[in-house]
């Protein structure tokens, strides 16, 4: 349990210090036996109830305080993460030593078994949304406040790893065991958050901020079934998405632990990457018109080779995006030449363009220097350039008061930490439009992810996990 007063008077900054600075308190003046009612006048009795009050804040604060320093010692369970990392492993389990566990595939399904099973475990009332999204929930102490959320996805891509989305998940509901191992609940309601179909676009996690949109549940998944079928599947159910849908406000905070994906943490020997923010994604279809002719017959100065022109088009992409300072990314990906013959100078080409940045200006104009370079290629080779955007997802920046928490948390338990983007999305970035987030990231062997090989130390889990718990109890006292 864990008691607060109005008015900041227990701020756990001051310590002790704060209480012996104080006039200590007497009551020598009030000889044993004289009746508080009588023999003292009205102005005694005014300073009496007020030294009275101060005494009973002083011991409520000194209580709090109590509670405060013990609840900087508490530490999760390492062992028993690394334990649930390996048995939930078993679901999907691949000869490459990874999972394959897509969303709505019977594996997915029996891995959420088990992790429902964690969730009650965990002491949290656990219940199914109708998006397919698992929530332990337990009350908190205080009334009318917004839940603190912390989770992350269980689901993998095709061949993936062992860890991605899977130590988020399973360190949250490990601070959750935790807290009611050691009696101690919050003051908001804490909700575990085990969002479905991350890997394949957010699904879970987009149906609470309700953008998850009608057409979308007809798509057809990895697993063959449609997102609609999918839910069903997972024990959701897809006439009920409204009802799973939360305004802004109505989460405290989201906080989300998870493996890096990259290899900065691993390489600069960083225990804790506090994220800045999740970087904003754009696609686009690059299209490039040359005229397909004889590869004998058609003299080199008069050919309007559309592949030549994408190469050339890659090679500019590369320069423009490394040409300024920052830790933006761009990548063609995808490329097909047609009609696709050894002796037909290609006609069409058609490539894919992505560009990555946490400042949506910066992806403009990075942009649009892409832009006037296939201008000039075009100019150059006699094709002609078609670009059609695909796809936006904006930046999404997290909470500079959270960022610091956890910066905090961080540094009282000893554990260098380091500011950083997310390249990869998440399903914060969906939280993040509902209230104020923060990721937590621990390092990836190598910086390998979406690959059986990826692997983070069982050490560098255990400090995530109380990095989260930290960052939930002081997030919970402000
Ligand atoms: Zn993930």
């Amino acid at each position: 349990m864990f008691t607060r007063l109005p008015g900041g008077y227990c701020d756990s900054r001051d310590s002790t210090s704060w209480l012996l600075q104080r006039k200590p308190l007497s009551y020598a003046h009030t000889a044993p036996g004289v009746n508080f009612s009588s023999g003292l006048s009205a102005e005694a009795m005014k300073t009496t109830r007020r030294e009275f009050n101060y005494a009973m804040l002083l011991s409520l604060c000194s209580l709090s305080l109590r509670q405060t320093r013990a609840q900087t010692q508490l530490r999760v369970n390492g062992e028993r993460i690394v334990k649930h990392i390996h048995a939930l492993a078993e679901f999907g389990k691949n000869p490459q030593g990874g999972v394959s566990r897509v969303a709505y595939s019977d594996a997915d399904k029996q891995g959420r078994e088990y992790v429902f099973g964690l969730l009650r475990d965990a002491k949290l009332d656990v219940s199914i949304d109708g998006a397919g999204n698992l929530i332990g929930r337990r009350a908190g102490s205080a009334a009318g406040l917004a839940p603190l959320l912390i989770g992350s996805h269980i689901d993998s891509v095709p061949e993936g790893g062992n860890y991605d989305g899977v130590v988020g998940s399973l360190g949250a509901i490990e601070v959750a065991q935790t807290l009611a191992e050691q009696n101690v609940t919050l003051r908001h309601p804490l909700e575990v958050v085990i969002f479905q179909n991350e890997e394949g676009g957010l699904i879970g996690s987009r149906a609470m901020d309700g953008e998850l949109t009608e057409r979308e549940l007809d798509l057809v998944s990895r697993s063959g079934k449609t997102i609609r079928e999918g839910i069903k599947f997972i024990g959701g159910d897809p006439a009920k998405l409204a009802g799973v849908r939360r305004k802004k406000g109505d989460i405290a905070a989201y906080l989300e632990l998870h493996i890096e994906q990259g290899g900065y943490l691993d390489n600069e020997k960083i225990k804790i990457g506090v994220v800045e923010g999740i970087v904003g994604i754009n696609w686009w279809d690059v299209t490039i018109e040359g005229f397909a002719n004889h590869a004998g017959t058609t003299a080199m100065n008069n050919r309007q080779d559309a592949l030549l022109a994408a190469a050339k088009f890659i090679e500019a992409v590369n320069r423009v995006v490394t040409s300024v300072p920052g830790r933006q990314v761009g990548t063609v990906g995808r490329i097909n030449a047609l009609p696709g013959a050894p002796n037909v100078i290609p006609g069409k080409v058609v490539l894919s363009l992505e560009l990555r940045d946490l400042d949506a200006a910066k992806i403009n104009m990075l942009y649009d220097k892409i832009r006037a370079e296939a201008q000039q290629i075009a100019a150059a080779s006699k094709t002609r350039f078609d670009f059609k955007e695909i796809n936006v997802n904006i930046p999404a920046p997290t909470d500079a008061r959270i960022r610091s928490l956890i910066t905090e948390a961080a540094r009282e338990l000893g554990l260098s930490t380091k500011l950083m983007p997310s390249g990869a999305g998440h399903d914060a970035q969906d939280m993040a439009r509902l209230g104020p987030v923060g990721m937590i990231f621990v390092p990836s062997v190598g910086g390998i992810s979406h690959s059986p090989r990826e692997f983070s130390r069982p050490e560098d889990i255990a400090n995530g996990a109380n990095v989260l718990l930290h960052t939930l109890l002081k997030l919970d006292r402000k």
